[in-house]
């Protein structure tokens, strides 16, 4: 899977808006980080099948892409966020660190170990289908993206206050700052606007 790992990321955005997205976006490819640094140092391996459907398969992944290291790090995530104080925070790293494991498991070919053992492999193969597994991608990014951004409908509201606030000082300033002058000024324009009402005098 590659932007699918974002929807978990983006949906635990929601659940603990206090973690920074750029952390949960970061623990979400945390797994493929890994994997690419340790086949670039020659720990584990990626075996390429041009012109083939998947093009590309873990050929050896026990550290990086192992269920059991899996839980390990998901397990060490949530212990740091823990000692950290980190808070719902930590927990939502920790299952998005997780769930790459899981979305994997759903689109590669069996290449993904249940152990520290290759042979134990597996993988439910939607790569196979091309289309279906990018639809699957798309729905789960723009799901997630949907249910993220319907977390904010106070946003609204909270810009009318804001912009109420910005009316009022916008007001005290044209005014004056010391507020028997703001409120000689405001009797002044006042009595310009409307001279002949009772309000006026009311005032005086
Ligand atoms: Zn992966």
């Amino acid at each position: 899977m590659l932007v699918g790992h974002y929807a978990p990321a983006l949906s635990a955005r929601r659940v603990a808006p206090e973690a920074p997205l750029w952390a949960l976006f970061l623990a979400a490819q945390a797994v493929d980080i890994l994997y690419f640094g340790l086949v670039f140092g020659g720990i584990e391996a990626a075996s390429l099948h041009p012109g083939e459907v998947p093009k590309f398969e873990v050929a050896h992944g026990v550290w990086s892409h192992s269920l059991a290291m899996t839980a390990v790090y998901g397990g060490g995530a949530l212990a740091a966020g823990r000692m950290l104080g980190w808070g719902r925070a930590g927990v939502a790293l920790a299952a998005v660190l997780v769930s790459h494991w899981l979305l994997d498991l759903v689109v590669h070919v069996p290449d993904l170990p249940l152990a520290l053992d290759q042979a134990s492999a597996v993988g439910f193969g939607l790569w196979r289908m091309p289309l279906v597994a990018m639809g699957l991608e798309i729905a789960l990014v723009a799901g997630s993206t949907a249910w993220l951004i319907a977390r904010v409908p106070e946003r609204p509201a909270r810009l009318l206050r804001r912009g109420r606030r910005g009316v009022v000082g916008r007001t005290l300033t044209h005014f004056g700052s010391d507020p028997n002058r703001s409120l000689s000024r405001c009797h002044s324009e006042f009595s310009k606007v409307q001279p002949s009402e009772g309000v006026t005098g009311a005032m005086r």
